[in-house]
């Protein structure tokens, strides 16, 4: 059976394709057309007795109808009933997001998520390049950045050195592979919060930076970018500059979530701009930032993309994409939001966090959320994307059990739109041999909806991961940075 699910299936009048030993889609496939009356992403797969036949829109549908064909060959039992198949996805931006930064995932790691995306037709990748943790992306004409930036020295209590990043040929070589899979990479540098690192790289990049390390535990970090300096601001715009040349796709992504005000407060050259700028408040002075952020960036030719935040929704430019996490905004402000024009790419952290256990986001949940929200003008609806934090997801081991099946789950929502949850389980059954491709044991049963004592010990779990977030390490630390600033 496909994954996801296509629009329409009608049964031929037809004897069944018998599958034979060796067969795949090349050797199946008689006959291959593109038909320009369909539209880019749009297909026509026909299986006969004799074989099967494909008209495509592109060379992307193409694509999907070889997958599509594919799927079916490694799912039957030996033979395929005679049928056409008629598909298009619902949603035209198909997103998984991959946080590198919080644990490194090498480049072939990343090129087997690439693939497991195409197997299930997602075209949008977000690599979520820098955070507190590690900074993980070579920049030529600023090297420490990485070199010192990219190594934390433990890990909440574990006192192993985590390292890693890409130099700028890995990240040609990510961008190629995926463009050889229909999939655009949206690269994402977060500012000016999460910027621990490269403070730990140039201390004079915060505002009051000396001693400051890459974070060795997770949470909000009081370590911002400091943007009262032309410095800082100039440097981040080489930053920017060197990544959208080799990032090529037309989207870049800039974060701009979770900034506590707090050392900008506290600081003489981000007062002396707050004042020169007459803001009225720290959002506005965030803003007046992200917004000349957004138009460099234009002027490279990208479109910008920033995560929801609620006190900032009014200040920003319009022309900026909202990823809309939820970041305390209402759905139905998000949904007056973007019918007053702004675009949206929607990410409920519920149920699309794919590193929540299933204990909140189950499989059911996953699988029925609906990311067009009622009421909301499609035209501004760009799409959808699920998200891979990965804090507490430190190896590909821990990545495929949070993934698999809930990624096949947000696939079909997204793609096919109008499916049931109930067939979606009859044909992941059959789905074992394609998952055994990526290394995956799917067996699907009622761990995926826990209940009782199991749903309680997940979120116990999970709430260990709430206490790191604001934890007392944090708490320790961010004091420890008050103390200094207050010292200057
Ligand atoms: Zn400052």
């Amino acid at each position: 059976m496909i994954i996801p699910k296509p629009q329409r299936i009608i049964k031929l009048d037809q004897a069944p394709y018998v599958v034979k030993a060796g067969d795949n889609a090349q050797a199946v496939l008689q006959e291959a057309i593109l038909d320009t009356t369909l539209s880019q992403e749009s297909y026509v797969l026909t299986i006969g007795v004799d074989g099967a036949k494909i008209s495509y829109g592109s060379e992307v549908s193409k694509a999907y109808a070889i997958k599509s064909l594919e799927q079916l060959l490694s799912t039957c039992d030996g033979t395929i009933d005679a049928m056409q198949v008629e598909d298009e996805p619902s949603i035209n931006y198909r997103g998984y997001m991959l946080d590198v930064s919080r644990y490194f995932f090498t480049v072939e790691e990343v090129f087997e998520q690439i693939d497991f995306m195409a197997e299930y037709k997602f075209n949008a990748l977000h690599l979520h390049l820098t955070d507190d943790q590690g900074w993980r992306v070579e920049i030529k004409s600023h090297p420490k950045i990485a070199e010192i930036g990219s190594v934390r020295y433990r890990t909440l209590f574990k006192l192993r050195k985590h390292t890693g990043y890409y130099t700028q040929e890995d990240l040609k070589r990510i961008v190629d592979y995926a463009h050889s899979r229909n999939i655009i990479v949206i690269p994402e540098v977060d500012l000016p919060g999460h910027f621990q690192s490269a403070v730990a790289a140039y201390p004079e990049l915060g505002c009051y930076g000396d001693g400051v390390k890459v974070a060795e535990n997770f949470g909000v970090k009081y370590e911002v970018a400091c943007i009262g300096k032309e410095t800082t601001v100039s440097l981040i715009k080489d930053v920017l500059k060197e990544l959208a040349e080799i990032f090529t796709d037309e989207y870049f992504h800039i974060g701009g979530d979770e900034v506590p005000s707090h050392r900008w407060s506290h600081c003489p050259y981000c007062k002396a701009k707050y004042e020169a700028l007459g803001c009225k408040n720290w959002v506005e002075y965030q803003a007046h930032f992200m917004n000349e952020l957004a138009s460099y960036l234009k002027t490279l030719g990208k479109k910008v993309i920033m995560w929801n935040e609620t006190e900032i929704t009014g200040l920003i430019d319009k022309d900026v994409i909202w990823q809309y996490w939820q970041g305390g905004l209402k759905e139905e402000d998000l949904v007056k939001e973007v019918n007053n024009g702004r675009k949206v790419i929607v990410s409920c952290c519920e149920p699309y966090y794919l590193d929540l256990p299933y204990s909140i986001n189950g499989l059911k949940r996953v699988y029925e959320h609906k990311p067009c929200f009622d009421g909301m003008n499609r035209n501004n609806f760009i799409g959808a994307e699920t998200c891979m934090w990965s804090e507490l997801v430190p190896n590909m081991k821990v990545l495929k059990r949070r993934a698999f099946p809930r990624l096949l789950a947000v696939a079909e929502g997204i793609w096919n739109g109008s499916g049931s949850y109930d067939d979606f389980i009859e044909a992941l059954k059959t789905h074992r041999a394609v998952l055994a491709r990526y290394g995956v044991k799917n067996t699907p049963k009622c761990k995926y909806e826990p209940k009782g004592l199991i749903k309680l010990a997940l979120n116990l779990w999970w709430a260990r991961r709430v206490l790191y977030w604001g934890g007392l390490q944090n708490v320790i630390t961010n004091a420890k940075i008050e103390k200094l600033s207050k010292r200057r």
